[in-house]
């Protein structure tokens, strides 16, 4: 068993990593709790929910929205939950941010923990704070900045992901190796296999150095103001390419580090051995690296980016493997690069 914390500006965030508990309920003993899980987990763990009865929502992005939410305070309101309840989700990202928005909100605040189920929630959105819902087709438009009193990682529950979600979760992880960890990203060159057939020990590493990370950047610059701008590494040209795309998020994102440390490499801050390197490694993970799409529409779509200040975005470069930068970069600018890269190398 190894625990983290994250250091919020109000609150503090412990993360164990290890074997969950028997139940659900287990997870605090004596206080009024109210679990939220989806129609899929409660399905495949039906004994974790044994003792208790959980808010059981529907499944997928789709379902991320103020209605749902709404649900769960009905819920919360006919169990007449006051200050003293606590919220528990339980299932992958798109749990964590209903139950962690439902808990931020009722009552204006209510505590909660979660235990996340796929591999990327371990790895990422279970831990940060961020919760929120997407609203008329934007995402995560609506939320706020709340850490969960507790996350308990069991990598135990990747067994039963289908393989798209775990290789879209790997994504997530070689992006925080590249953004922080060379000594991780090595590991991973060496463990391909290992990591593809979710050998215990190798997924157990995985999910602590990645949430060492992420809860070490969060705890310095919880609300992104500078350094956690480096975990949107390969998300600019990633969420344009999954709009563009039927990719799922993590092999969109794959697409966008490739461009992203190609550029890197364009502007001087890489050797092009460390984009071979890199390519290499997400190809023996499976994930995509060719882009899916029209190079115009992507570069298109990469103006409409929520992260876009005025004509500039703040775009994620490595200057080495293991370390991130944020450059400014103008749109025109950005465009002409990408030109070249996309002819050059894609
Ligand atoms: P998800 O929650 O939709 O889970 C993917 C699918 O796997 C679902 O169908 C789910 O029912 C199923 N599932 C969950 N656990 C399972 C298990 N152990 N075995 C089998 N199936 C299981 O998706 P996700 O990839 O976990 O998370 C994506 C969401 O997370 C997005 O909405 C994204 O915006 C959000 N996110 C939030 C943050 C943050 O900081 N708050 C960061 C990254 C992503
Ligand atoms: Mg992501």
């Amino acid at each position: 068993m190894d625990t983290l914390v994250v250091h919020g500006h109000n609150r503090k965030s412990v993360i164990t990593v290890g074997e969950r508990p028997l139940h659900a309920g287990d997870c605090l003993p004596q206080e009024r709790i109210c679990v939220v899980t989806d129609a899929r987990v409660h399905q495949l763990y039906p004994g974790f929910f044994e003792s208790c009865d959980p808010v059981v929502i529907g499944t997928g992005e789709q379902i991320k929205t103020l209605d749902t939410v709404a649900l769960i305070y009905e819920k919360l309101l006919e169990q007449e939950a006051d200050r003293a309840i606590f919220l528990i989700g339980v299932g992958g990202g798109v749990v964590c941010d209903i139950a962690g928005f439902a808990a931020a909100t009722y009552l204006r605040g209510v505590r909660f923990g979660f235990v996340p189920t796929t591999l990327l929630s371990q790895v990422d959105a279970a831990v940060g704070g961020k919760n929120g819902v997407n609203f008329k087709g934007f995402k995560n438009k609506i939320g706020t900045i709340t850490q969960p009193d507790f996350v308990w990682c069991d990598p135990s529950f990747f067994h039963t992901l289908p393989t798209r979600e775990i290789r879209s979760g790997l994504a997530e992880v070689v992006k925080q190796a590249l953004i922080a960890d060379i000594s991780l990203f090595e590991y991973i060159e060496t463990a391909v296999q290992d990591i593809l057939s979710l050998e215990t020990a190798a997924m157990r590493r995985l999910v602590l150095d990645c949430l060492r990370i992420k809860a070490g950047v969060v705890s310095r610059d919880e609300t992104e103001q500078g350094e956690r701008r480096k975990l949107n590494f390969g998300h600019t040209v990633g969420h344009a390419v999954e709009q563009l795309s039927g990719l799922a998020h993590g092999e969109a994102v794959s697409v966008g580090m490739a461009v992203a440390t190609a550029l890197s490499v364009r502007l001087g801050l890489l050797p092009a051995a460390a984009l071979t390197r890199i390519l290499t490694l997400l190809r023996q993970l499976h994930l995509p690296v060719a882009l899916p799409a029209p190079a115009d529409k992507i570069i298109a779509a990469l103006g409409q980016d929520k992260k876009r200040e005025g004509d500039a975005l703040h775009f994620v470069l490595l200057d080495a493997l293991g370390h991130a930068v944020v450059r400014e970069i103008r749109l025109t600018e950005l465009h002409t690069l990408l030109l070249d890269i996309f002819k050059e190398t894609f």
